[in-house]
């Protein structure tokens, strides 16, 4: 479903004051699903909601206000840190949820957001199936995931699914403009994008970035005929991954800042915790793996987007005829990749497979 229909199937139900008690929002990673949800708790806790407004909210009242600092007495933000969310861990951080079963104190509606959703093992899934039922109209429970597929059956068939995927380079570069990013930015931002809108916003805002990978898939193009430096290939294949990966990582501690304040006054227990799933090697490995697999996708792209258009140059016109070799080779790397192989010696031996391509 397009971006635009999503947002107006969620402005309807909150114009016809008709809002589902739980609702999974689901799409690949990185097109935008917790921003839209916390859109979407803002505009149905909000205390002033303009009429006629889809998604739009006051900005004055207390929810609206509250929200921007973190998680508050109405607002209970879940974001696992393990490999499951364990009835354990819901009751000693959240008092099992039993906040559900009150009527919000500021606000015109409760909220329960829980991210990557999936990990909910099955004792919580039935304990959050008992709270749907149980729960007093004015609780809403939010729950995101890249993988809906492994959302519990019974959790994901008692939710409205809003389901996002990926949108269309001209759009996500429209929406950069709106947002004031200059035309020519957001049209080269968006051609890298891969239809993702935190994507596009990263490579906007980092005009460096942006650069770096202009020049990555030059420099794969000369690769390709065989008159590329392949040292360098490789050095902006890591100095392109890198950055990307401390731009996630970056995201992802705002997002564990902004928990915070929540973690405070449970207590500080809940906040070392915190601290320490912040600087897990584990999610800082499995971050690092994304960027390089993103970096990856922007050669395959670089070359389909080559093979579908008036070819530029020599290179790119031979590449056309070795398309499916090269998109192989690529495939290849990214399957080793998952399999923790040494990532310097495998960059290299990609530049060199590319390179006898001719
Ligand atoms: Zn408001």
């Amino acid at each position: 479903m397009g971006q635009d229909s999503v947002v107006a199937r969620l402005g309807r139900w909150l114009a016809l004051d008709h809002t589902p008690t739980s609702v999974l929002f689901s799409g690949p990673p990185m097109v935008g699903k917790t921003t839209l949800a916390l859109i979407y708790t803002r505009a149905l806790m909000c205390m002033n909601r303009p009429k006629g407004a889809l998604l739009e909210c006051c900005g004055e009242c207390f929810p609206c206000k509250a929200l921007l600092a973190g998680p508050f007495s109405d607002f209970t933000f879940v974001l696992p840190r393990t490999k499951q969310i364990t009835v354990q861990i819901v009751s000693e951080e959240y008092d099992d949820f039993s906040v559900a079963l009150r009527h919000p104190v500021h606000s015109r509606k409760r909220v329960i957001m829980i991210d990557n959703a999936h990990t909910l093992n099955e004792q919580t899934g039935n304990m959050m199936l008992k709270l749907f039922e149980e729960a007093p109209d004015a609780t809403v429970f939010i729950l995101v995931t890249d993988h809906p597929y492994d959302v519990l059956p019974t959790i994901r068939s008692r939710c409205e699914e809003i389901r996002l995927c990926e949108e269309p380079a001209l759009f996500l570069s429209e929406k950069l403009i709106e947002s004031g990013t200059d035309p020519d930015c957001a049209k080269r931002a968006s051609r890298f994008a891969q239809g993702k809108w935190v994507l596009a916003r990263i490579l906007a805002d980092d005009k460096k970035l942006l650069e770096g990978v202009e020049s990555l898939t030059s420099a794969f193009f000369e690769i390709l005929g065989d008159y590329g430096d392949k040292a360098g290939f490789v050095s902006v294949f890591v100095e392109v991954s890198n950055t990307l990966s401390e731009h996630l990582e970056k995201r992802e501690k705002e997002v564990i800042a902004w928990t915070l304040p929540d973690a405070k006054a449970l207590g500080l227990k809940k906040k070392k915790e915190l601290e320490r799933w912040e600087v897990s090697q584990t999610r800082l490995n499995e971050i690092a793996r994304s960027a390089q697999k993103t970096t990856l996708d922007w050669l395959r792209e670089a070359l389909v987007h080559e093979g579908c258009n008036t070819p530029v140059s020599e290179a790119s016109a031979f590449a056309r005829s070795n398309i499916l070799e090269i998109t192989a080779l690529i495939d290849r790397a990214e399957t080793w990749l998952m399999q923790n192989v040494n990532e310097d010696y495998l960059f290299y031996a990609l530049a060199s497979s590319l390179g006898r391509m001719r």
